[in-house]
């Protein structure tokens, strides 16, 4: 418990403590911790002697604190619990608080390579039977290895960034022949995202049992798609411009620590994976997500039954040598579960537009209309009964600009 009250159904309780950056408007940007409906000033508590490692927190990135290692993320947030927890540090913490409605949180940690992988077998089962129906739903590498690809880091974007529709090469209907012009099928994927601080040096594979040594921590990631673009220019390459002109994450990042109770393990895997993709003990995390569109929920994706972990993907996308940076981020691909009210895009919960979805309001949608807002929400236990929340990744749809 800590002396500083948090409502029971708040995302961000004692045991969370997730990283940030934020300032009020036209503030230098600093880093802050969220606790309750405040966020900590760690920036200043650190400048005030209260914490070490003030270098990683005056800052406006997390890239230092990531960059930091393992023991240094541990050391503070041990300390920052005790100055929490203890009653006789309130008067030394309570004037660093600060209320989050008045604050603006950015961009939390400097972007170094975006890879996102294709992880859920459901999802590629449904987008296999959509895309390919007459051929094998999987293809025949998915239990193999996990599938992803490279994305573009220069436009993953902080939650609350505007999302203009992307124009692009697209055939309409049956046309024969593209056309330039906005994309049409517009749609959202849930995603976790894992976000690393230790670096390698190119040439050195990370093994999967490793991974804790490396990752620091988790967002929600909305990896919006434009289907219509995706179709056309996928083969053989994969994806390219319908996914990067907007990636967007959500603005705390919870640390793997404050996950411990969420850990569960994985499906059961048929083949077993070669030696260097064997997964660790309860390498799964058991976050649960919910999707909003325009304010309904229409999808509670469980992260819980991914099929490749998230150490796994860590040594596959180092397994050739490749290096990593501080602030690199690999996303789970979209999460979808075994049922209906569990899949994490609209191609597969309207099934590309043939089954609409009516809303509430008695709204249909298939895929985004310009103005309409996407929210992820998660959340995971925590220790005795507590809950361990995401916040959330949201966006609004803009009008297309440029040519048609
Ligand atoms: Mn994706």
């Amino acid at each position: 418990m800590s002396w500083l009250p948090v409502s029971r159904d708040s995302d961000f309780p004692i045991q969370n403590l997730p990283y940030g950056v934020f300032g009020r408007p036209g503030e230098l940007h600093r880093v802050g911790v969220a606790i309750g409906d405040q966020v900590l000033d760690v920036a200043a508590l650190a400048m005030a002697g209260a914490l070490e490692y003030p270098e990683c927190f005056v800052a406006r990135s997390l890239n230092t604190f990531l960059a930091a290692g393992r023991s240094v993320w541990q050391q503070t947030r041990q300390r920052l619990v005790q100055l929490l927890d203890d009653g006789g540090a309130r008067p030394s913490v309570e004037p660093y608080l600060v209320p989050m409605a008045d604050v603006l949180l950015h961009m939390p940690f400097e972007i170094g390579d975006y890879v996102d992988f294709y992880s859920s077998i459901e999802h590629a089962t449904n987008v296999g039977q959509i895309l390919r129906p007459d051929g094998e739903p999987l293809p025949p590498n998915w239990r193999h290895l996990p599938i992803g690809y490279h994305g573009r880091a220069g436009s993953v974007v902080v939650s609350g960034t505007p999302i203009v529709r992307p124009t692009g090469q697209r055939k309409i209907g049956k046309a024969s022949l593209p056309t330039h012009g906005q994309s049409q099928r517009l749609d959202i994927e849930a995603e976790v995202g894992f976000v690393v601080g230790t670096p390698t040096s190119l040439g050195s594979p990370v093994a999967a049992a490793d991974y804790a040594d490396h990752v620091f921590g988790v967002v929600l990631v909305n990896d919006w798609s434009a289907r219509d673009l995706q179709v056309w220019e996928g083969q053989p390459l994969g994806p390219f411009l319908s996914k990067s002109f907007a990636t967007s994450v959500s603005p705390w990042v919870v640390p793997l620590e404050a996950l411990e109770y969420a850990r569960v393990d994985g499906p059961a895997q048929d083949p077993s994976p070669l030696p260097y993709l064997r997964r660790g003990e309860r390498a799964g995390l058991d976050i649960a997500l919910k999707v909003s569109l325009n304010g309904t929920v229409i999808s509670r994706p469980p992260f819980a039954g991914m099929y490749w972990t998230a150490d796994q993907q860590l040594a596959h996308l180092t397994v050739n040598g490749a290096p990593l940076r501080t602030g690199d981020l690999f996303a789970s691909g979209t999460v979808s579960g075994p049922q209906v009210d569990q899949r994490g895009s609209l191609i597969e919960l309207t099934w590309d537009g043939d089954q609409p979805l009516a809303l509430p309001d008695g709204v249909i949608r298939t895929y985004l209309e310009d103005g309409d807002v996407v929210s992820i929400r998660g959340s995971a236990p925590g220790v005795n009964g507590t809950t361990i929340g995401f916040g959330e990744v949201t966006g609004q749809i803009l009008p297309a600009r440029g040519s048609r």
